[in-house]
């Protein structure tokens, strides 16, 4: 059976349990990339069906793999990538699309880093400057300035590249260094064990300068390999060794993570990086221009700038379709041509509008509640949560004025929807796990899912 088959057959089973339109929704477009003894790769088409899938869907995943595979398979990771060949758009169809660099086989050392990934290439700005100097700092005095540093934050913001960038300079330095994703540590690990070759896992991951693991949430619920990972910090933290880990959130909102580590995650420092102001794109934009010897006007940057929001990997991809386009059509971008790109580009990333229907769908989506529990009287907490962030969605996103907002949500006084957007407000600054799920409604808002 081939990847395409063996996932046929694991949505066949899912299906079976879900309704129509929750199936569509989020298991359109997923495919298996990778599949081996131990590891399972599902591809998705955005990080928000990541997110959901990870969060809502991932048992019956692994239920159904294991029944198609006859054995239990446990370690399924998700990841956002679009099929090749999937149909993009009329407009991306006509055009050849020249390699994206993430395409394109990158050039990896021996220490797994990426050539790109280095400081000279990082644009600093609002929402990184704190990570970056800090990532500085650690590359100028590996081991003595703060250890472990812990970057985290939103998907495509920098993370790996600020800890590649370390990583160079420590090389550069002449120390050795390892970068490993934590899913590699963790497939190492269990192979290791597996083999019985514990010893060559621990000489080569505890004789280095520097350990790099990128993406250490996904060690979440792994009991065995956080064990590991425990006696590997203890070890290089005690030698002086430098421990620079990455995650899309802060130690503490990491899932089912020992109080161990999370202890020792933030002995050192912990720095976030958050989505780039609109200066920031467009000095990311013209410094990716001046790497690819391309011009483009001021205003046309600046445009680019503010339709594509948060995310710097999709800000880049942007880029090269607009320059793959004019470069196939032979022609000058303008700002038409832009808008027209941009258009179609982002068709399924809508940056515009959404009404509060749509937000009342998403929110009850999101939550695996109905619309009328949302609007009806109960006060239990599932419930009053998810009501409150549907408030404050309206007020936040459609700028809808209280008295609208309350009338809208079942009949409510307009103190209420008051009350719920500022405890919201409140809340997303102290509590990662509310930040978080507003940004991924966000996401789901805006994306076309
Ligand atoms: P993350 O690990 O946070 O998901 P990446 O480090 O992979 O994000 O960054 C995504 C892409 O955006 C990479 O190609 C990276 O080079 C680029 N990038 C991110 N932040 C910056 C920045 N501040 N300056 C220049 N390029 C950046
Ligand atoms: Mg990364």
């Amino acid at each position: 059976m081939n990847n395409n088959q063996l996932w046929q057959a694991v949505l066949g089973e899912i299906e079976l349990n879900l309704s129509k339109a929750n199936f569509t929704t989020w298991f359109k477009n997923t495919f298996i990339s990778e599949f081996n003894d131990n590891k399972c790769i599902v591809c998705v088409p955005n990080t928000f069906t990541k997110a959901w899938l990870e969060k809502k869907y991932h048992q019956q995943i692994s239920d159904a793999l294991s029944n198609v595979c006859d054995r239990k398979v446990n370690e399924i990771f998700y990841k956002v990538e679009i099929r090749k060949n999937s149909p993009m758009g009329d407009l991306l169809k006509k055009i050849k699309i020249k390699k994206e660099e993430g395409d394109t086989p990158v050039s990896i050392n021996r220490f797994g880093l990426n050539a790109r990934y280095v400081f000279d290439s990082f644009v600093v700005g609002k929402g990184n400057e704190l990570a970056h100097a800090a990532s500085q700092a650690v590359a100028a005095n590996p081991g003595n300035a703060y250890n472990p540093l812990f970057i985290y934050g939103g998907v495509g913001l920098g993370k790996t590249h600020l800890l590649q960038a370390i990583g160079h300079e420590i090389t550069r330095q002449g120390g050795q260094v390892l970068y490993v994703s934590s899913e590699k540590f963790t497939n190492d690990y269990i192979q290791a064990v597996k083999s019985g070759n514990a010893k060559d896992f621990k000489e080569r991951y505890r004789n280095v300068d520097c350990l790099l693991v990128d993406d250490i949430q996904f060690m979440a619920g792994k009991d065995g390999t956080q064990e590991e990972f425990f006696h590997t910090f203890n070890e290089l933290h005690q030698g002086n060794k430098q421990i620079i880990l990455t995650s899309d959130r802060a130690p503490k909102s990491i899932p089912a993570l020992e109080k161990r580590l999370l202890s020792r995650f933030e002995w050192g420092m912990v720095a976030d990086v958050s989505p780039p102001d609109v200066e920031t794109k467009v000095a990311i934009l013209s410094s990716k221009c001046k790497e690819k010897n391309y011009s483009l006007d001021d205003d046309i940057l600046q445009y680019i700038a503010s339709s594509v929001q948060n995310n710097i990997r999709e800000l880049e991809g942007v880029l090269n379709r607009l320059i793959a386009y004019h470069e196939f059509n032979n022609s000058q971008p303008s700002m038409d041509s832009t808008k027209n790109v941009l258009n179609s580009l982002l068709s399924n990333i809508k940056t515009k509008s959404t009404t509060s229907k749509n937000i009342l769908e998403v929110v009850s989506r999101f939550f695996d509640i109905g619309q009328k529990e949302i609007m009806g009287k109960s006060r239990k907490k599932e419930l009053v949560y998810p009501r409150q962030i549907t408030m404050y969605l309206m007020r936040k996103e459609l700028n809808t004025s209280y008295p609208t907002i309350g009338s809208e949500l079942g009949g409510r006084d307009h103190t209420t929807a008051m009350h719920a957007f500022k405890k919201i407000v409140r809340e997303a600054d102290n509590n990662e796990r509310v930040k978080q799920d507003i940004e991924s409604i966000k996401q789901a808002l805006y994306a076309s899912i």
